[in-house]
């Protein structure tokens, strides 16, 4: 009998088919074909092991769908984004999408905005970074001037700009955080600024403290710059996570293209967008700052395609899924989704308060629906023996030293997002009073567990 048999034959039981009773193959393809259902459930127990996302309260990114994403996502599994000519109404939304933020984050241009989806917020600040280093060194080039190393100016920026910086060849000049700070202070970027400055990066949503940069008193100082010295230096908004807080909570606070040094600006799609993973959005306050030289144009497809983006072939789904929620929330629906998790986050901020033993450095009312603190004093244990300890329970809360400037003060930060409810937060509360019960009792003095990971 045939060793390899099982493809055309019903199983009787997932866990005695032969794929079942030995490891997997991990290393090798097997040799012969097995029965999808046996591989199904073979794959999905193994994936509990990554434990529930629900309580992974370090990411920033979309863990809760509902069911008609999960259609709208399953039903645009063979929908190309970049085949614009094969599936010209994927496009379409694409272009709906970036119309509407361009909307929510006020440019004047109306429907001559540019800007596109990316697979999140790293693509699209490559895309940003492009456009900024592209034009500085037309800037300079029309000017008679030599281009010497472009620098891109910015407080403590998320991993995507080092990338950005590195990749391409521009000078990362991070400017640290003083004393007591949250992210850059205005006052800090004339010493940064020079000629080969291709822009400033303003973070809404700082990765390490969740706070937002002062973006308008940030563009205030680089306008006193540029009487001072001549030069004029465009600012590109990382609001990979309050693109989609601040318009809706605080809409009064004056962020984006309102100001009109703020040329372009970046959101993921994936995070308070809450879209699946992995949608990101670029959007650039006019056409003529996305210099042409950085768009393609491509007729294998059929047709001829504008692609600027640092991938080709990519899903369709996110994107309908984003537009799925611009329709089905609303602004009021976003608002109503991101005030509760900023209450959520309020609430904590209280019950950590009571705990006696933490210092706030944000406490979820004015940025991002977050809290991130720091141990006050030394009681004798680490907030990394904190980590460990909520492990246990399947919480996933980090603990990190704060950026350049502030690397002695070591937080931990809890993101509140679409799908964390009032209740789990008590019950995460409980437990965080349970741990410092246990380490009060038996002491405790960890590091880092293993290589700290920020989103
Ligand atoms: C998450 C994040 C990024 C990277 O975004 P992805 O969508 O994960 O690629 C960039 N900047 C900030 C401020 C972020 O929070």
């Amino acid at each position: 009998m045939a060793l390899h048999r099982v493809a055309t034959e019903t199983t009787d039981d997932v866990f005695t088919a032969p794929l079942a009773e030995r490891p997997l193959p991990k290393t090798r393809i097997p040799d012969g074909p097995t029965d999808p259902k046996v591989v199904y459930d073979l794959l999905r127990a193994e994936l509990l092991l990554d434990g529930n996302s629900a309580q992974n309260l370090a990411t920033f990114c979309t863990t809760y769908n509902g069911d008609e994403v999960k259609r709208l996502m399953a039903d645009a599994l063979d929908k190309n984004m970049v085949d614009k000519d094969e599936y010209p109404q994927t496009a379409e939304i694409e272009r709906r999408c970036v119309r509407i933020l361009a909307d929510l984050w006020n440019a004047p241009g109306g429907p001559d905005t540019m800007g596109c989806s990316t697979t999140g917020s790293s693509e699209a600040a490559m895309l940003g970074g492009l456009a900024l280093k592209w034009r500085w060194r037309k800037a300079r080039e029309a000017a008679g001037r030599p281009a010497g190393t472009p620098n891109l100016v910015c407080g403590p920026v998320q991993v995507c700009w080092e990338k950005f910086a590195r990749y391409f060849d521009v000078e990362l000049r991070q400017i640290p955080l003083e004393p007591g700070a949250t992210g850059i202070r205005p006052h800090q970027l004339a010493q940064y600024v020079d000629e080969n400055t291709i822009g400033v990066v303003a973070i809404l949503g700082v990765t390490f403290t969740c706070d937002y940069e002062p973006v308008a008193e940030i563009a205030g100082a680089l306008d006193a710059i540029q009487a001072d010295t001549g030069l004029d230096v465009p600012i590109h908004v990382d609001a990979a996570s309050g693109g989609f807080v601040a318009p809706f909570v605080r809409p009064d606070l004056v962020w984006d293209f309102r100001l009109e040094r703020v040329a372009s600006i970046n959101a993921s799609g994936h995070k308070y967008g809450l879209a699946p993973l992995t949608c990101g959005w670029a959007v650039w306050r006019s056409a003529d700052l996305l210099p042409e030289e950085l768009i393609f144009h491509v007729d294998y497809l059929g047709g001829e395609m504008p692609t600027f983006a640092l991938n080709f072939s990519r899903p369709g789904g996110e994107v309908i899924a984003q537009y799925f929620n611009l329709l089905r929330l609303g602004r009021e629906g976003y608002r109503r989704v991101q005030q509760s998790c900023m209450d959520t986050a309020q609430y904590l901020a209280g019950r950590l308060r009571d705990m006696k033993v933490f210092e706030l450095l944000y406490d979820g009312s004015s940025a991002l629906p977050a809290v991130c603190y720091t141990l006050d004093g030394d009681p004798g244990y680490t907030l990394y023996d904190i980590t460990e300890q909520l492990r246990t329970r399947g919480w996933q809360v980090p603990s990190y030293p704060l950026p350049a400037g502030r690397s002695s003060t070591v937080v931990q930060r809890v993101l509140i997002r679409h799908g964390i409810s009032r209740d789990e937060i008590s019950l995460l509360a409980d437990d965080i009073e349970a741990v410092l019960s246990k380490l009060r009792a038996g002491g405790g003095r960890g590091g880092p567990q293993e290589p700290s990971f920020h989103h």
